[in-house]
């Protein structure tokens, strides 16, 4: 095996063959270029549009071991990239279009700017996008009055009612960063029980601000004479009964819908277009593709299992990689 040369990539005529290229900077790609770097595989990370993924959006983060007093999500992205790039990874902001297969195994990668990338291997990951209503006029009042970030727009939205839709950890703590600025969060679910772990279901319910919408479902939004959202109407689910709620702010927070619409048909996805690893493996139905983190994983979707499945995907793709130079 010989992966500790000084530059390991190969280089045919003008063309670059990479030996790893990472799609996505959450902490799965990150963990992978970690240690795909530290394996003196010089990767290269494509980061698409959104640099650090989830974690830059969202504010502290508790349960990421080694930080006993929290750690705010952005900080602990550009720790990982700062660790990443200590060890040789390079960064590319480019977002991947299609993925195919060449006839020697090795595969080429389109980017959004029509550049080609040769690589013997790939890790796909790219996580997972945040999940809207797909009410009419929904993506036009994105930044007018409907976000799925809370971190990101809750100051615009001091002093005035807003409303979080979902009843999973992600809306139950988005409601509650939401009371620092609002003036009442409802927090509208279309059951009345929340899916949320205790903890933040009851630090959510306890304050004061937060108001419970049980039942019930936004049908539509409305919008004030500048095109800003104003008021939504609700349906109650249980009776059918509709009724009005002045908000100036809609934050969804149901779920996400994982990025993996450009694998082609390299990687199998789930029906509900997750990636399919292989069994105990960050492998794929494609030797030489690897999938890591939430864009694979609908079960546990933590910053922590997604930074284990990063690390295992590098070491199977250093494990791919020397079994090629081996011949095998
Ligand atoms: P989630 O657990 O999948 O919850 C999504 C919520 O949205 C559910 O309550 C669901 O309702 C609701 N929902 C889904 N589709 C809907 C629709 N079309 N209309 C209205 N409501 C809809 O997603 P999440 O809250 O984003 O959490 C994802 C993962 O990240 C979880 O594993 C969670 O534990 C984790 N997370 C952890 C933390 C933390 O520990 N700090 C913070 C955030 C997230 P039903 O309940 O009726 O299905």
């Amino acid at each position: 095996m010989n992966l500790g040369n000084e530059c390991p990539r190969t280089h045919s005529y003008l063309q670059i063959m990479e030996n790893v290229v990472i799609i996505g900077t959450g902490c799965a790609g990150w963990t992978s270029a970690i240690y795909t770097g530290r394996a003196n595989l010089t990767p290269l990370i494509l980061s698409g549009t959104q640099l650090g993924g989830q974690l830059t959006t969202t504010t502290e983060v508790e349960n990421f071991p080694g930080f006993p007093e929290g750690v705010m999500g952005p900080e602990l992205m550009s720790r990982m990239q700062q660790q990443a790039e200590k060890f040789g990874a390079r960064v590319e902001y480019k977002k991947v279009e299609t993925m195919a297969k060449n006839d020697d195994g090795t595969f080429t990668l389109t980017t959004d700017g029509g550049e080609e990338i040769q690589t013997k291997t790939v890790i796909i990951a790219t996580g997972a996008a945040p999940r809207y209503l797909g009410l009419e006029n929904e993506m036009e009042l994105v930044g007018h009055g409907v976000t799925s970030c809370a971190t990101c727009d809750g100051a615009f939205y001091r002093d005035v009612p807003v409303a979080v839709v979902g009843g999973g950890d992600s809306a139950c703590e988005e409601a509650t960063f939401l009371t620092r600025f609002a003036s009442k969060v409802y927090l509208i679910h279309r059951r009345d029980e929340l899916r949320a772990s205790k903890i933040m279901a009851d630090r959510a319910l306890a304050n004061e601000k937060v108001e419970p919408v049980w039942d019930s479902a936004i049908t539509k939004y409305l919008t004030d004479d500048e095109g800003e959202v104003r008021a939504v109407t609700l349906k109650n689910l249980k009776d059918d009964s509709e009724s009005e709620l002045e908000v100036k702010c809609v934050f969804v927070a149901i779920g996400h819908v994982p990025n993996a619409q450009f694998v082609g048909d390299l990687v199998d996805v789930d029906e509900n277009g997750y990636a399919i690893q292989n069994a105990h493996s960050t492998g794929t139905k494609t030797p030489g593709i690897f999938a890591a983190g939430d864009v694979a994983d609908h079960v546990y979707r933590q910053a922590i299992t997604a930074a284990g499945q990063g690390c295992a995907a590098a070491i199977e793709a250093e494990r791919y990689l020397a079994d090629l130079e081996d011949g095998e």
